[in-house]
């Protein structure tokens, strides 16, 4: 009788899952065009809100949450998740091995290579990877458009509609409000 072939088991082929980290203190259409490129590369991509307890947000961390799904709501590869403990430390636990961080200009990247030689310190297995601005969002920051629509402005242009619905919820500044009370978040 012929020798029973052994079973070929070829290597379980891993997803690859991409964690993008962030504030996302005011989604702004250059968080969302990185998204939206990342996700082409990997299986899985999970936008993952840090949670700072000494930083007050301007908006709630289930305000965040809430926007960030709406926004990519057509993105079915696309996860939204919290996390408030180290990068590497969620990124194991998710099973992935590539952060992924945006760079817009040089003054963006001193202190994003010293976070991502830091980590590959913390956790040799999982990898930085910097994605460059687009051309045509690269001067957004979320800073900046939350300084804009205290002072009145229109945002609509530089947010996904999400964002632009729940700023109609917000209280604006009351007039005669000074230019640090206006800074402070609300
Ligand atoms: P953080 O609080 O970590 O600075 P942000 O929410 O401001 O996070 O940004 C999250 C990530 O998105 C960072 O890697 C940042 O460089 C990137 N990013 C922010 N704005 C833009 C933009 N306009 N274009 C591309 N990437 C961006």
């Amino acid at each position: 009788m012929a020798k029973a072939e052994l079973p070929v088991t070829p290597e379980e082929p891993r997803p690859r899952i991409a964690i993008y980290p962030g504030s996302f203190d005011l989604l702004t259409n250059g968080h969302l065009d990185l998204i939206n490129r990342c996700r082409r590369l990997f299986d899985r991509v999970i936008v993952a809100i840090g949670v700072n307890p000494m930083k007050q947000p301007f908006f709630t961390i289930e305000e965040r949450i809430a926007i960030l799904k709406d926004a990519t709501a057509d993105m079915p590869n696309v996860e939204v998740a919290q996390f408030d403990e180290l990068t590497v430390h969620f990124a194991y636990r998710r099973g992935a091995m590539v952060i992924i961080r945006g760079l817009r200009a040089m003054s963006d990247f001193e202190f994003e290579l010293q976070l991502a030689l830091a980590n590959l310190k913390l956790n040799r297995h999982i990898e930085t990877l910097f994605m460059a601005a687009d051309p045509k969002t690269i001067y957004l920051s979320s800073g900046l458009l939350r300084d804009i629509w205290r002072h009145g402005g229109d945002v609509a242009p530089f947010v996904p509609p999400p964002v632009v619905k729940a700023l109609k919820k917000k209280k604006k500044p009351a007039p005669g409000t000074t230019y640090d009370e206006m800074r402070r978040p609300v």
